[in-house]
């Protein structure tokens, strides 16, 4: 059985090469190259998609990805997919999957935080944790995957927290979803409702859903800037806070039938629903008609993206 790689980039594919500075160069081959612990696990195929840095991942670039991996899902010699990726968006292609693959083969995405040029670098043995992941029988079923410094997390959890260390990827109050011991997967929670399947027309997708992070004393040029968006994600303090300058300005966006998507800014917990009363609480999200997110800001952006390329947002976020 084959274990697919399709490489996109990344620092797992970067070298010094081309002068100053790391960029990314190597390919599929190269990456699996020296890990002889992968032909134990399955025959390994590889599959060049992209070379670049994830921050110039593009939503349609996540869609056309996201249509390569349904096709090898179709491939009945596909048991699993790697997708190698650059760590910076990782987290939001990797959602993006979750929300449109809905295939049965498992998919695990990976990279890495130290590049092949540096001590110890980290590609390799994520690679290896990604596949063990992959070809493990009870990987079927829990949506598209990442695993990184032999710990497996669930795309809609995982969150990239810090910017250099190797232990960078975390899944905020749930905690990882399996962790490698020895060779083996042992996974730590069972199997919990998977996410939608979106299957939006390409064509309506599009990256004019604004996302900004809720400030004190937020300058209220910063709302009145997404008058034109598809939609509105903010992340409020707290648990659904907002400053009072940003209220009428939120509100026009309202009457312009721009959608409101809250979330909270606090890296763990939800948005509240009936404790506060003041203006710019929670009530007044809610008068706002906002859609809550229990998602992260960037990764209720890509959910909103594709609620509002199917128009389905209300399948996707609850509106209190
Ligand atoms: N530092 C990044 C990485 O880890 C660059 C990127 O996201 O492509 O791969």
């Amino acid at each position: 059985m084959v274990l697919e790689v399709v490489s996109t980039g990344g620092t797992i594919a970067s070298t010094g090469d081309s002068g100053s500075g790391v960029e990314p160069e190597l390919s599929g081959d190269n990456l699996v190259a020296d890990i002889p612990e992968l032909e134990d696990i399955a025959d390994v195929r590889t599959r060049d998609f992209s070379n670049i840095p994830s921050p110039h991942f593009s939503i349609d670039r996540m869609w056309e990805l996201s249509q390569t991996v349904r096709k090898l899902d179709a491939d009945p010699d596909v048991e699993g997919v790697i997708v190698t990726h650059g760590t910076d968006i990782l987290e939001e292609t990797a959602y993006f999957l979750d929300l449109t693959y809905g295939g049965e083969t498992p998919v695990v995405f990976t990279g890495a935080m130290r590049n092949p040029s540096l001590q110890s670098p980290d590609g390799p043995v994520n690679l290896l944790t990604s596949a063990r992941a992959a070809v493990d029988a009870d990987a079927r079923g829990r949506g598209v995957l990442v695993a990184f410094n032999e710990r497996v997390h669930p795309a809609r959890d995982v969150t990239k927290v810090h910017s250099t260390n190797v232990d960078t990827f975390r899944s905020p109050e749930s905690g990882p979803l399996g962790v490698i011991d020895e060779t083996r997967v042992t996974w730590l929670r069972r199997r919990e409702e998977s996410s939608p399947t979106l299957d939006p027309d390409a064509a309506q997708l599009t990256n004019a859903v604004h996302a900004v992070t809720v400030t004190a004393d937020m300058n209220p040029a910063q709302i009145r800037a997404a008058g034109d968006a598809a939609a509105l994600c903010f992340a409020a303090t707290g648990a659904g806070h907002i400053p009072p300058s940003i209220v009428d300005p939120l509100f026009d966006l309202k009457d312009d039938d721009i959608p409101l998507i809250a979330t909270t800014r606090c890296p763990e917990g939800r948005l509240a629903r009936r404790t506060y009363g003041f203006r710019g609480s929670e009530a007044t999200l809610k008068e706002l008609d906002c859609y809550f997110s229990p998602l992260n800001l960037q990764k209720t952006r890509i959910a909103a993206v594709l609620g509002v390329g199917t128009d389905s947002l209300e399948s996707l976020f609850e509106q209190p």
